[in-house]
């Protein structure tokens, strides 16, 4: 096992393979140019991940936002120190949502209201937001269903509660009308003509821009240069094989120019993204392959999703992170089955994963292919 020292060298090492053209964060309230007519922000987040980009694309006549932030009210007061400074007088004509999650839909019908604006996002995660609202995605009846199934006992069963209407506190309500974005589609944001990517595992259609006037990647949460992607098995969706899905997405970003400018929702932008997408196809084969050691040790009985958590995260959790520590175990999990790794046996409703005899232990995605291609990304 690497100590924390070489964990620490070896994230270092990593970073170093990219560049970072543009240095500090602009501070809340401010922007910084990144490129011609595009400007980078920042807004604070209330979590252990404390801030997330937003940017904002200027028009002839107005402005587009891309991601919003969470809805606070530290953020509203950052935005209103935008309109009356950065933004000149202009409008704001359209928002876009990268995908659903609250620091990025967060203020979209507030600022959709405020402006008269439409609001751009795919039809996945704009329908799972109104679901998540109104906690249709996560009734507790079926996540003790889900928990129970993979291993979790009765007693840890509350960890997992989560905030009643946490999500709808984070989120004002959206627009009733809303414009669909898709796979492929070119929308004219900015006076730039950018190229939609879909991506999946981390959210169901996470929308990301690509502007190839610019040489420009709004990349949203699908390819971050430090931190990887939170991706999850959630109750909702207990038998999705998301990063499977994420990783297989990755061709669709590997088809852009090795020195496209990157623009993630946390960190810094950068160059190098076909190195990164290298260094996170390398991180979750060796956490695949650290699972599927742990699995063969435990013989015939295999393990539960509950058994493999701490393979994944050997530190102490706290009850938020254990569950995303557990939708992530899952999706490794998952990801095993799928390329013939570990078998799933399922005894009196719960999932057990046992190894099968001559598999290999490792067994690295092929996302060279282009058959997820629809488009002409
Ligand atoms: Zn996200």
């Amino acid at each position: 096992m690497p100590d924390a020292l070489d964990h620490i060298d070896h994230a270092q090492r990593l970073l170093a393979q990219l560049r970072f053209p543009h240095g500090d964060a602009p501070a809340p309230g401010t922007v910084k140019q990144v490129a011609p007519g595009v400007y980078w922000l920042r807004m604070p987040l209330p979590f252990q991940l404390n801030h997330i980009n937003l940017w904002l694309l200027e028009e002839a006549d107005g402005w587009v936002i891309v991601d919003t932030g969470i809805n606070s009210d530290e953020t509203r007061e950052h935005w209103e120190t935008l309109f009356a400074s950065v933004l000149g007088g202009k409008p704001v004509t359209k928002v876009v949502s990268t995908h659903m999650h609250p620091d990025h839909v967060g203020l979209a019908g507030w600022l959709c209201e405020r402006w008269n604006a439409p609001l751009y996002m795919t039809l996945g995660d704009y329908l799972s937001s109104l679901a998540a609202r109104t906690q249709m995605l996560d009734p507790p009846e079926t996540r003790d269903i889900h928990l129970r199934a993979n291993g979790v006992p009765e007693e840890k069963l509350k960890m997992f509660e989560r905030h009643r209407g946490g999500y709808a506190k984070g989120v004002t309500p959206l627009p009733a009308q809303f414009r669909r974005i898709m796979h492929g589609d070119l929308v004219s944001l900015g006076g730039h003509r950018w190229q939609v990517i879909v991506g999946r595992g981390h959210a169901p259609e996470h929308a990301s821009l690509w502007c190839a006037d610019l040489g420009v990647l709004i990349s949203g949460d699908q390819v971050l240069p430090k931190i990887s992607t939170n991706v999850g098995v959630w109750p909702n969706e207990p038998m999705a094989d998301a990063l499977t899905w994420f990783l297989t997405g990755f061709v669709r970003f590997r088809r852009l120019p090795a020195d496209a400018l990157v623009l993630p929702s946390h960190g810094f932008p950068f160059r190098g993204m076909h190195t990164r997408l290298d260094q996170l196809v390398a991180h979750h084969d060796a956490r695949l392959s650290e699972m599927a050691d742990a699995i063969v040790s435990r013989g015939a009985a295999g393990a539960t999703g509950w058994d493999m958590v701490p393979v994944l995260f050997a530190r102490h959790l706290d009850n938020n992170q254990i569950v995303f520590a557990f939708a992530e175990t899952l999706a490794h999990l998952h990801c095993l089955e799928t390329r013939g790794m570990v078998a799933r046996r399922t005894i009196d409703g719960v999932h057990r994963f046992v190894a099968i005899a001559g598999a290999p232990t490792t067994s690295p995605i092929d996302d060279s292919g282009d058959a997820l291609e629809v488009g002409p990304v």
